[in-house]
């Protein structure tokens, strides 16, 4: 099919996971490949689209972006790799998975979020997770990413460690959580073990170029508030991101309104985590006021609608959120949240 075809060899040139901005002021003797012919969409302040453009990259920065005949006699030495008919432009950003899941994927269907997870997911990660489960899960999951065009992502499973080895060897760029539930996990069996791994997984990958360890209490109805504060201390004493899945259904909402009297945005924020180093994923079941408040925090939100579609968790109010102001990602979930590949939210074949 043309449509395929177009986009496997869009997607090929994705794989360069590089810096994209400040490449016009470069200085131009030397590069270590030009990407030409290509259309570039630079998405830069201009928006510019290039039509039979050119990439330098010299180490693991662009050096220059513009038209193919101009980078052609800047860099008469680079290696070449000839790109017409395909589009270059930025990597895709996966805002909210679980890339492990890839070998959970099509586990049980047509089941709500709560009887999906307690019924089904977590008693087979009980039985299956482990370190072994969780590198070669993630591997599979890279590949899928880089395949589907993305070069970052944001995670939050169990033995986070090996989601970054993974990574790291993929090449992919990250921000991993590690997950921290008050029942036994599969890698932990208490929230203090947990609190202690997360801490030491936090110096390992500190200073890294591509991967961010981050803290990723699962939700509201999984962790208890003294949970989700100690998470919070300990992100913030690393500077380390916040990830968590917040107002995802009907229930969720439900439930922070009858036991605190709050939404599950208002209570997260008497608790003190809105800030603008939390992602939250979902934000579902937020009202007005809720997305005010995120706003005025500066969360991060991520909209998962195959997830949403499949789990009937519902419909995210994005038009409002963006109107609002709010900063707003996409992602997937995980596979087995959404039974897709890590790919774009358009249906793609291999
Ligand atoms: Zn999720």
């Amino acid at each position: 099919m043309p449509q395929t075809n177009l986009f496997c060899r869009l997607v090929g040139l994705l794989l360069v996971t590089v810096a994209w901005t400040g490449c016009q002021r470069a200085p131009a003797e030397r590069a270590d490949l030009l990407i030409v012919g290509a259309t570039v969409v630079t998405m830069d302040a201009e928006r510019r689209v290039l039509p039979d453009g050119a990439l330098a990259l010299r180490g693991d920065r662009i050096a220059a972006i513009g038209p193919r005949a101009e980078l052609e006699h800047r860099y008469p030495a680079a290696r070449r790799l000839e790109a017409r008919g395909r589009l270059l432009l930025p990597g895709l950003i996966n805002a909210h998975t679980h890339a492990p899941m890839t070998l959970l994927r099509g586990l049980a269907d047509d089941r709500a979020l709560q009887d999906w997870l307690e019924n089904y997911i977590f008693p087979a990660e009980a039985r299956h997770v482990n370190e072994e489960f969780v590198l070669w899960g993630t591997r599979l999951a890279a590949l899928e990413m880089l395949r589907g065009g993305i070069t970052t992502f944001v995670d939050m499973y169990y033995f986070e460690e090996q989601v970054a080895q993974a990574t790291q060897q993929a090449g992919l760029r990250a921000i991993l959580g590690q997950t921290l539930i008050d029942f036994p996990a599969p890698d932990h069996k208490s929230v203090a073990d947990a609190l202690a791994y997360t801490e030491t997984f936090l110096q390992r990958w500190q200073g890294h170029p591509r991967i961010r360890a981050a803290v990723a209490p699962h939700a509201l109805y999984t962790n208890s508030a003294e949970t989700l504060q100690a998470a919070a201390a300990l992100a913030r004493r690393y500077r380390a991101p916040i990830l968590i899945h917040l107002a995802e259904t009907r229930r969720e909402r439900e439930a922070a309104q009858r036991e605190y009297g709050l939404s599950p945005v208002g209570y997260l924020d008497q608790l003190g985590l809105l800030g603008a180093d939390l992602v939250a994923a979902h934000c579902v079941w937020v009202d007005a006021a809720d997305i005010a408040l995120l706003r005025e925090r500066d969360v991060g939100c991520v909209h998962n609608p195959s997830s949403n579609m499949k789990l009937a968790s519902g419909t995210a109010p994005v038009v409002e959120m963006l109107a609002a102001g709010l900063r707003l990602g996409l992602g997937t979930d995980g596979p087995a949240g959404g039974d897709r590949r890590h790919g774009p939210l358009s249906d793609w074949t291999p």
